[in-house]
This record gives C-alpha cells, sequence and structure tokens, in this order.
C-alpha cells in the first residue's frame, strides 16, 4: 500500500482499478517492402483511415448527445487530416520510392508536416499540430492494430491517471465511466479541477510522479476531498473508505433536504447562493442544488473545443436556453475569458511566457472589438428571455471598464437602431480579480452595479502563485492574512459605494470561508453545483453575529495556517459533520 499526496481538486472518494492515459509514443516498426506489396500497404492505409475516420465519427456522437455540440467539434480538424487527398497521395510516392512498410512511411511524411508546422510563424498552423498528432497515434495505432487512446474509449469504469490533462479533455469525461481522475501537474483552481466539480469526478491533480508509481490495472482509491491517492490499499483501508463514501452518500442525502429552504442565518440575514457554469448543458445540476442563480457563466467554453468562433446567432440560443431556464432567477453572463489556462484554436493566441498575465479576458475582447461585438449582442437580445447580468472578467483600471461600457453602449445604440429589443435596465458588473482592481475598487464602484470577486485569480495574483503550477500549490493560500484583507476591503468598499458584492471563485464554495465570508457581509456566493448544498448548510446553522466575531478574530491571525486551523475550529462548533474529525 502507497500513500501519494497531491493537490484536491473535486471533492468525494472513489475506487476502483487505474487506467493509464499517456500519450506515449507508439513503436513504428520499419521493414523492407517489395514493388508488388505495394498496393497491400496502399490498402492497409485506406483501411485504418477509414477505421480512424469512423472511430472519430463515434466519438463525436457520443459527446454530440451526452456534453452537446461544441464538445464534438473539437474532432472537425481531425477529420480534415483524414480527408487531405495531397497526403495520402505523398505517403502512396513514399511507399514506391522507398518501398518500405506503410506505418514507417505514413509516421516519416507526417512526421515531416508537423515539424514545418512547429516552426512556421503562423500561429494558426502551429496550434494544428497537436490534431494533426492526435490523428498520426489514432491512425498508427490502427495501423498496428492497438487499441485506441483511452480517454475517449473508455469502456470499462476506472480511475484515470495521467500526466495531465486540459479542461477541454477533462470535459470529454463521462462520469458513469470516469470513477476518478489523478494527474501529475495541476493546481487547485485550474479549469481541470473546476470542471471536474461540475462533472462531480472526484479529482487529485499535481500528484507529482503518480503516473510512475501506479501500474496499470492497479487498484487505487482516490480521496479528491484530502488530495490522496492510496494505491494497493489493505482491506482496512478499503473499508474505512467504503464507509466514507456512505458517509458523504448520507450527507449529501440529507443537504438534499435543504435544496427548497432559504439561505438565511439562524437570525434571518439572507444571503443569496448561486451556481457557476461552463455550459447550459449544466443548469439541471444548478437547479437539483437549490441554487438560487446563475453567479458566473463561463461563456468562454462556448468558444473552446471547436475550429470555428460561435457567432452572435449560436451565442444568442445559448444565453436564451440558458436564461428561460432560470427566470424569474438571475443569471450572470461574463463575457469570455479566453487565454490563461483556456485557449481558442480558431483565434491566433500568441505563445506568451505568462499567458494568465498575457492576452487575457477583457483584454482580448477589447483587442477583438468584433467578436466582443457579437458577444455582447447576443447577451443583450437574450436578456429579454429572462434575468441576465453581465459582468466583465480581469478588470485591472478604470479605463478598462469605461472603454467595455463604452463599446457596451454602442451595441446597446445599434441594437436600438434596429428595433431589436433587449433590457433596458440590465445590470453590469465588473470582476474584482486583479489586484490593482481590489484596491482601486471605490473608483471602479461608481462605473458598475456590482462587483464579483474572482479569488480564483486574486490569490493567484496578490500571493505571485500561478494557480496551475503543483509546485507551488502550497503557497496558495485562501485565507493568507493578505486576502482576507484584500476580501474585506471589497466588500466594505461596494457597500459603501452602495452596490452589492458577490464572489464567484473557488473560495466562496468551502464551508469554513464561506463562514469567515459571511460574517465578511459578502451578498452573493457562487460556486460549484456540487458546493452549494454544504455552503448553504453553514449559513442556516449559524446567527449572523456569531460569523462577524469569527471574521473579526481571524482578521488578528498572522498567517495562513492559523487562519485555517480557527475556522475550522469554529465551524467544528456550529456543523461538526462538515468537518472531517
Ligand atoms: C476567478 O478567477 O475566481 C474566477 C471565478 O474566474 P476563473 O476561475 O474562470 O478565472
Ligand atoms: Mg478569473
Amino acid at each position: 500500500m502507497l500513500t501519494l499526496k497531491g493537490v484536491p481538486a473535486a471533492p468525494g472518494v472513489a475506487m476502483g482499478k487505474s487506467l493509464l492515459f499517456s500519450s506515449e509514443e507508439l513503436m513504428v516498426p520499419r521493414r523492407p517492402i517489395t514493388d508488388a506489396q505495394v498496393p497491400t500497404e496502399v490498402l492497409r492505409l485506406e483501411e485504418a483511415m477509414i477505421l480512424t475516420r469512423h472511430q472519430i465519427a463515434a466519438i463525436q456522437k457520443k459527446l454530440g448527445d451526452e456534453l452537446g455540440q461544441e464538445h464534438a467539434e473539437i474532432f472537425n480538424a481531425h477529420l480534415l487530416v483524414l480527408e487531405d487527398q495531397s497526403l495520402r497521395e505523398e505517403i502512396i510516392t513514399g511507399l514506391k520510392s522507398q518501398r518500405l512498410n506503410v506505418e514507417a512511411i505514413f509516421n516519416d511524411v507526417v512526421h515531416k508536416h508537423l515539424k514545418a508546422f512547429a516552426r512556421t510563424e503562423d500561429e494558426y498552423l502551429r496550434e494544428r499540430t497537436a490534431d494533426i498528432d492526435d490523428v498520426r497515434k489514432r491512425v498508427l495505432r490502427n495501423l498496428l492494430g492497438k487499441q485506441p487512446a483511452p480517454i475517449d474509449q473508455i469502456t470499462e469504469r476506472a480511475v484515470i491517471v495521467a500526466h495531465d490533462l486540459s479542461p477541454s479533455e477533462t470535459a470529454q469525461m463521462h462520469k458513469d465511466r470516469v470513477l476518478a481522475f489523478v494527474t501529475d501537474v495541476g493546481g487547485r483552481t485550474s479549469h481541470t479541477a473546476i470542471m471536474a466539480k461540475s462533472l462531480e469526478i472526484p479529482a487529485v491533480v499535481g500528484s507529482v510522479d503518480v503516473t510512475r508509481r501506479v501500474q496499470k490495472g492497479e487498484f487505487v482509491i482516490v480521496d479528491g476531498t484530502r488530495g490522496e491517492v492510496i494505491v494497493d490499499p489493505d482491506p482496512p483501508t478499503i473499508t474505512r473508505y467504503e464507509l466514507e463514501q456512505r458517509r458523504n452518500h448520507e450527507l449529501r442525502r440529507q443537504l438534499q433536504t435543504l435544496k427548497d429552504l432559504k439561505a438565511e442565518t439562524l437570525d434571518h440575514r439572507p444571503v443569496i447562493l448561486s451556481a457557476n457554469i461552463e455550459l447550459p448543458e449544466e443548469v439541471p445540476s444548478v437547479i437539483a442544488h437549490g441554487a438560487h442563480g446563475i453567479g458566473l457563466f463561463r461563456t468562454e467554453f462556448l468558444y473552446l473545443n471547436r475550429y470555428d468562433l460561435p457567432n452572435e446567432e449560436e451565442q444568442y440560443e445559448a444565453y436564451k436556453t440558458v436564461a428561460e431556464q432560470m427566470a424569474p432567477q438571475p443569471v450572470i453572463i461574463r463575457t469570455m475569458d479566453l487565454g490563461g489556462d483556456k485557449f481558442l484554436s480558431p483565434l491566433q493566441f500568441p505563445t506568451e511566457m505568462n499567458p494568465f498575465m498575457g492576452w487575457r479576458a477583457i483584454r482580448f475582447s477589447l483587442a477583438r472589438p468584433d467578436i466582443f461585438r457579437a458577444q455582447l449582442r447576443a447577451v443583450l437580445r437574450a436578456s429579454v428571455r429572462g434575468n441576465l447580468k453581465l459582468m466583465y472578467p480581469m478588470i485591472s483600471g478604470v479605463e478598462e471598464l469605461r472603454r467595455a461600457n463604452e463599446i457596451l453602449g454602442e451595441v446597446r445604440r445599434e441594437l436600438d437602431q434596429e428595433g431589436q429589443a433587449y433590457a433596458k435596465e440590465l445590470e453590469v458588473g465588473a470582476m474584482i480579480e486583479v489586484p490593482s482592481a481590489a484596491l482601486i475598487c471605490d473608483l471602479l464602484a461608481k462605473e458598475v452595479n456590482f462587483f464579483s470577486i474572482g479569488t480564483n485569480d486574486l490569490i493567484q495574483y496578490s500571493l505571485a502563485v500561478d494557480r496551475v503550477n503543483e509546485k507551488i500549490a502550497y503557497l496558495y493560500e485562501p485565507t493568507h492574512p493578505a486576502i482576507l484583507r484584500l476580501i474585506k476591503q471589497i466588500i466594505d468598499v461596494g457597500h459603501a459605494n452602495k452596490i452589492w458584492v458577490g464572489m464567484c471563485g473557488e473560495m466562496a464554495g468551502e464551508p469554513p470561508l464561506a463562514l469567515l465570508l459571511l460574517g465578511m457581509g459578502l451578498d452573493e456566493f457562487s460556486t460549484s453545483p456540487v458546493q452549494l448544498p454544504l455552503v448553504k448548510r453553514v449559513i442556516r446553522s449559524v446567527e449572523y453575529s456569531f460569523a462577524q466575531s469569527v471574521m473579526q478574530q481571524a482578521l488578528t491571525l498572522p498567517t495562513g495556517k492559523d487562519v485555517e486551523t480557527f475556522l475550522l475550529a469554529s465551524l467544528k462548533q456550529v456543523v461538526p459533520d462538515l468537518v472531517e474529525v
């Protein structure tokens, strides 16, 4: 038995056989062939290509059915490679001139293109390399009679063990088959972790060398709550975790009874409990978990996993659907937050040294007003179909906010001229997730109707800790005194300026931190749907004055660890079953 530590990414316990997901190189045999064998090799290539096409079409169908069309379209580029006639001709010429088996020729030809693509100045072509390489491996596997890559072809229920998984790969997982996943790299608030929470798949990231320590098929327990992976556990450990699974299940069942109850303290101070979503398909889960609305719709996910941009109409449909399903509850649409760890294929994103501090979010939107306007038009048009609000990500100063609002004003006038309806009173907010914005929030408050604190980024920028880097995950502390002070200041300043203040970072969904934030007077808590009932339980279990005194005492403590210990002890007084023993 071996226990590996990692970063807790998505809560819950799961156990089962491991399935190693790796993009390891395939061994490609090289053997001479005769002229007479060339037609057979061409036939083998054709068959492998057809098989690959069928496999990709099957994946697209499955993804389309389970998660929506946007997920399926990631594979359109793969199909284009398979249909490329000039590539096919080059391989046939190679077969005839070099007289080697088709695996070797195919691999050489595709590698030559990959090298050229990797060196090109054209960002778009450079980004195509991953797709071409994926097709290369799929065709080679078929030529060699090997199994397709496991992540999209999983038929058994398994725990995925991988070096890394992108947010879009995670989005492809199906929770019926993926029991849990563990990766070598990654941080707690990476979008891969956030996606795992949305899908309710227990996950541990940043486990450093899990891919070297776990063998294929080995039995593992993934404890996504504590960030631990137990390899080859002994029977008492299995029994202990089975008990925990049952306890978790029972706790969830109890929490479900809170679904229709108000989110208010014992002395009736109400708060708004909202959910974060990435795609419209998540709305049923939001409703099932008893949210008051959607506090963050990460619209950039509409732009990922595809090779063309969603046009205004398509976006309108998505926003309209969510608005109508949630009405009369509010839905806060965040304008696209591309960049950071979410990249887009059709747009030519440069490779950056520090993408989280680079061409991201509102910076990108202001640089590409054509794309930004289409999104704003879609949001405004959908605003009459429900209760929509709009917010901008990564605001770092007043000018940026004014410029975004100016464009919004232009788009409003354009719609007026066209006679298109939109909600005139649409509330507009700013995310406060950059330290400069936190420090000048009195100035920003004059330009907006509300603030939503994005702690995932606010913590990484304030503490200079990359949110996806597992090596420094220990420094990523929501309880750091600097973070507490910043948040308190944002809430106080927002209230002094008569605007409401919410939080849509992961911090809002952690029970001990929710107690602290309640005491600070936070108006709205928006978090992954699975965390919502936990927060509601905390809020319904305390008097507001208790939360206030906890907050005041927490603010006097010198270290993040002290604050964490104190908050856990305070929470234990009111809801002991939410705190681990
Ligand atoms: C945040 O930064 O806290 C946030 C909610 O936005 P995202 O996680 O999408 O960056
Ligand atoms: Mg953010």
